[in-house]
């Protein structure tokens, strides 16, 4: 399984998940929020359906090449 690296959009602590699926909910480890955003790093790059509220156009490229 992946692991993702997360920044909270509340309080900006950086954070890594393992994440087990696509559709799995992240709170910040610090102030408890769901408005976190996912960084993509070197090992995700096969994001296809994360179309949260919290999605961010520079976080989520619509599959583009
Ligand atoms: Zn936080």
């Amino acid at each position: 399984m992946p692991i993702f690296e997360y920044k909270c959009s509340d309080c900006g602590e950086l954070f890594e998940e393992l994440v087990g699926s696509a559709s799995e909910t992240v709170c910040c480890p610090g102030c408890k929020s769901e408005s976190v955003e996912k960084l993509l790093s070197a090992a995700a790059v096969s994001v296809s359906s994360s179309t949260g509220p919290n999605c961010v156009p520079s976080a989520c490229p619509q599959g583009g090449t």
